[in-house]
C-alpha cells in the first residue's frame, strides 16, 4: 500500500545513484536497496548502540537500522528526509525496518524523541514521525504518541560541542510525561544516535513515569 503511494508522489530519480526509478521503487532504486548497510544490530542485542544504553537498566535492547558514513546513502536518506521536506522517507524507511525486526517486539507505546516547538515550527515536521509511524504498523498493537513528553530546552546543535559539554548541555531538557506509564513497553525513536546522550535523557524521564521496559530504535548510527 504505502509503496504505491509514495510512487505516486515521487517517481524521480534515486536519491543515491540518480538512476530513473521504475514505478516499484521508492526513493531508492533496487540495487542500492540492496546494497543499504544494514547494521544487523538486531541479531546482536550487546551491539554498540545498546553499549551507550547498557548502564541504565531499564533499556532491554537499541537498534539501528543503518551505519551513518560521511557521503553514504544513509546520510543522503537522512539529509533529505530532514532537510528537503521528504519526511515520507522516514515512513518508508520504518516500515523496512519494521519488517525486519516485528518479530522481536511488542511495544505498547512508539515515541518518536520530541524536538523543540521552534525546531518544530522551522521545519514542519518532526523527522522521527514516520520512522516511528513505519515501525508502527509493523507491530501488532503499538500506538504512536507525539503527545506524551515534550521538549522544553532548545540547546544548542550538539555536533559542534565537545564529548563533555554534550553530556553537560543535554541536562534536563525534556518536560515530565503527561500521564503515567505504568507497566508500558515502550519504544523510543530517533533519526541519527551519535553519544546517545539525549535519548538517554527521555529514557530517564520515561523511567520517571513507571514505564516497564524502553527499547531505543534508530535510522542509523554513527
Ligand atoms: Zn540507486
Amino acid at each position: 500500500m504505502l509503496s504505491e503511494f509514495f510512487s505516486l508522489i515521487y517517481p524521480s530519480t534515486c536519491l543515491n545513484c540518480n538512476e530513473t526509478l521504475i514505478s516499484a521503487e521508492n526513493f531508492i532504486c533496487t540495487a542500492c536497496k540492496t546494497d543499504l548497510p544494514e547494521t544487523q544490530d538486531h541479531k546482536n542485542p550487546e551491539n554498540e548502540l545498546f553499549q551507550k544504553f547498557a548502564y541504565n537498566s531499564i533499556v532491554k535492547s537499541a537498534c539501528a537500522f543503518l551505519y551513518f558514513n560521511d557521503g553514504g546513502i544513509a546520510q543522503k536518506l537522512i539529509h533529505n528526509l530532514k532537510y528537503e521536506g521528504l519526511h515520507e522517507i522516514g515512513d518508508y524507511l520504518g516500515e523496512l525496518f519494521g519488517n525486519t525486526i516485528s518479530d522481536q517486539l511488542d511495544p505498547d507505546i512508539v515515541i518518536p524523541v520530541p524536538i523543540h516547538k521552534k525546531k518544530l515550527r522551522k521545519r514542519g515536521y518532526n523527522q522521527s514521525l514516520g520512522f516511528a509511524k513505519g515501525l508502527a504498523s509493523c507491530f501488532e498493537r503499538a500506538e504512536v504518541r507525539e503527545d506524551l513528553i515534550f521538549r522544553t530546552k532548545n540547546t544548542q546543535t550538539q555536533t559542534r560541542k565537545n564529548k563533555l559539554s554534550r553530556w553537560i548541555n543535554v541536562d534536563n531538557i525534556y518536560s515530565d510525561t503527561r500521564e503515567d506509564l505504568d507497566g508500558k513497553t515502550v519504544v523510543i525513536v530517533d533519526d541519527v544516535i551519535t553519544t546517545g546522550a539525549t535519548v538517554g535523557m527521555l529514557c530517564d524521564k520515561l523511567k520517571e513515569a513507571n514505564a516497564n521496559e524502553i527499547h531505543v530504535l534508530c535510522i542509523a548510527r554513527r
